[in-house]
């Protein structure tokens, strides 16, 4: 379910064959230039001295407050993609997030396949999302992650019309059903380094909630982020996703 891995900064739709995902569309974007109609993702710049800590799935009660802790503890901001009705289920804990300088963005209201969904369901869920967040931080939601990196053109064209950059990475495990916090850290280590031998930055993915209901258990993810930020703070720079979008 994600797979993608992009040597650029940013990958195109056309470059995205062989996802897995519902085919027609491709069949169809790989016939244009994707910039041009569809915009294209962020994913990671040629800066392999950074690298930008991204958490999907919360708000989540269980375990966000403690991976602000680690992260506060490293001195370093984090982008978390958040799901629209957690957050409107958990309005302190957003504000707490955005109160210690990381950056919000929208991961849908309920974490669909937007690859499977209508392009009216895609719009109202990017929409609510970016509605709920933005009333409760106070500011635009400026970023978008599609739930399990379904990228369909039609979700990249509502993003951008609804002023958000699509995102998506080139660092993931299957944080979510590993038990090991030292298994996650060393097959993203790995990663990493390889993306730094290739002259990368890497955009790494954990999660610090689960995508069907609040309250799942993600300890292992935060530990694993302390140990990534504890293994690569002497030698590289931790970014908010923002600094790569100028
Ligand atoms: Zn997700």
């Amino acid at each position: 379910m994600h797979s993608p891995l992009a040597t650029g900064i940013y990958v195109g739709v056309g470059a995205a064959a062989g996802l897995g995902l519902a085919a027609g569309g491709y069949a169809y974007a790989a016939m244009w230039p994707a910039s041009r109609i569809f915009g294209r993702a962020l994913i990671a710049p040629p800066r392999p001295g950074e690298l930008a800590l991204t958490f999907d799935d919360g708000p989540n009660p269980p375990c966000t407050p403690r991976l602000l802790d680690v992260l506060a503890a490293h001195d370093v901001r984090a982008t978390f993609f958040m799901v629209g009705r957690y957050a409107q289920a958990e309005p302190a804990l957003v504000r707490r997030i955005v109160q210690a300088g990381h950056l919000i963005g929208n991961h849908s209201w309920s974490h669909p396949n937007l690859a499977l969904s209508t392009p009216g369901r895609v719009r109202e869920e990017l929409a609510r999302t970016s509605d709920a967040l933005a009333q409760i931080a106070g500011k635009p939601v400026l970023y978008f992650r599609p739930p399990f990196g379904a990228r369909r053109p039609c979700v990249l064209r509502v993003a951008r019309e609804l002023g958000m950059t699509p995102v998506l990475w080139n660092a993931i495990t299957s944080d979510w059903s590993e038990a090991s916090p030292d298994r996650i850290a060393r097959r993203l280590m790995h990663k990493i380094d390889r993306n730094h031998r290739r002259g990368m930055a890497t955009n790494i993915v954990l999660h610090d909630g689960g995508h069907l209901a609040l309250g799942a258990s993600r300890e292992p993810s935060v530990t694993a982020a302390g140990q990534l930020l504890a293994h690569y703070k002497p030698t590289h720079k931790f970014v908010t996703l923002d600094a790569w979008n100028e």
